[in-house]
This record gives C-alpha cells, structure tokens and sequence, in this order.
C-alpha cells in the first residue's frame, strides 16, 4: 500500500452524474514518475511468477495492462465493451446501479491453462472485474491474480473478488 501514488489522483466531484466522486488516474498516467511507481507495484507481488497474458478491462486497464505486459514479459488481452473486437467472441453481462453492461474477449485470446493478471485502475462494486473473470475462466486461464490501482473499501468489490478466490491487490484506498 501506498500513499505516494494516491497524490498523483486527482477527484473531480459530479462526474459523469451530480453526487459522483470521479477517481481520475490520466494525472497518475501523465506523471512519468507516478506512471512508473504504479506499474512498477503492481507488477512487483508477480515478480518471479509465471504470467502468461495479462488482461486489460476497457479502457484505463488497457494503458496499465500494456505496461505491466511489457514488464512481466507478457502478453496482452483486451476484455472490451460490446461490439468493438472484431473476431469471434464470448461474452458477459453484468448489472450496473442503472442498467446492463456486456464485455466481450476473444475465443482464441490465449489457451486453456494459460497463467493470467487481470488489471484495471479502480474496484468498486466489482462487477466490472467479475465479468472479466467470468470471461478468463471461460477461456480456461488460471487467474493469478487481480490488481489495481484503487480500492473503493466501502463498496465492497474487493470481499466479492475474494469470495471467488481471487488475490486481489491493490496500491491505495
Ligand atoms: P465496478 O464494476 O463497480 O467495480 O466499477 C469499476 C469500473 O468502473 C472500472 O472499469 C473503472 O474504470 C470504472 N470506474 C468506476 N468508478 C470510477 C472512478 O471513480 N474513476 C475511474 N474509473 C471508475
């Protein structure tokens, strides 16, 4: 856990509606420093360990999960939002405060088998990441582990990720 990285996050209130605390990491990301410190603590609990792929959730898990890949010596997996991959795919749906949301992963993204990381900035509900892990199972992936750059404590999304078994890491609440 670290303090540091929380003070390259900036919050901006109301955002996308009225009452919504937005957690913005393009300040994290933008910091050479502050970028550097958050792949390099994700990626350090992995050091040493076999990871085959690391998957990246739409979109902010795309620009972390590219970097930690490239350090892990990995590849990469984009689970995206509907209709965006172009080749044949599973999918899964998830509920979110207002409404359904589907991500989708290539059928041929790795083998069964195969040593995965999920990674996205934020947990919250852990929903998102859920059907992510739905998906990775699907495919066959041994999850290795779930990381991410913030932890929202109070809605639980951490204890949900856990009951399914998951170790999930994160860099700051
Ligand atoms: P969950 O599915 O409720 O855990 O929400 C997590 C997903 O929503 C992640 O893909 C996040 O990128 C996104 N998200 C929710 N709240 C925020 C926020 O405050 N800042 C950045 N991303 C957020």
């Amino acid at each position: 856990m670290s303090t540091d990285i929380k003070s390259y996050i900036r919050t901006i209130p109301d955002f996308p509606k009225e009452g919504i605390m937005f957690r913005d990491v393009t300040t994290l990301f933008s910091d050479p420093r502050g970028f550097r410190m958050a792949v390099d603590q994700i990626v350090q609990p992995f050091a040493g360990q076999r990871i085959d792929q690391v998957v990246g959730l739409e979109a902010r898990g795309f620009i972390l999960g590219g970097a930690v890949a490239h350090q892990l010596s990995a590849g990469f997996v984009p689970v995206r939002k509907k209709g965006k991959l172009p080749g044949k795919r599973l999918s899964e749906d998830y509920t979110l405060e207002y409404g359904q949301e589907t991500v989708e992963i290539h059928e041929d993204a790795f083998q069964p088998g195969e040593k995965v990381l999920l990674v996205d900035d934020l947990l919250a509900t852990g929903g998102t990441a859920e059907a992510g892990i739905r998906l990775i199972e699907r495919l066959g992936g041994d999850i290795v582990g779930c990381a991410f750059v913030i932890d929202l404590p109070d809605i639980g999304g951490r204890a949900r990720l856990e009951q399914l078994g998951m170790d999930v890491h994160c860099l700051c609440e």
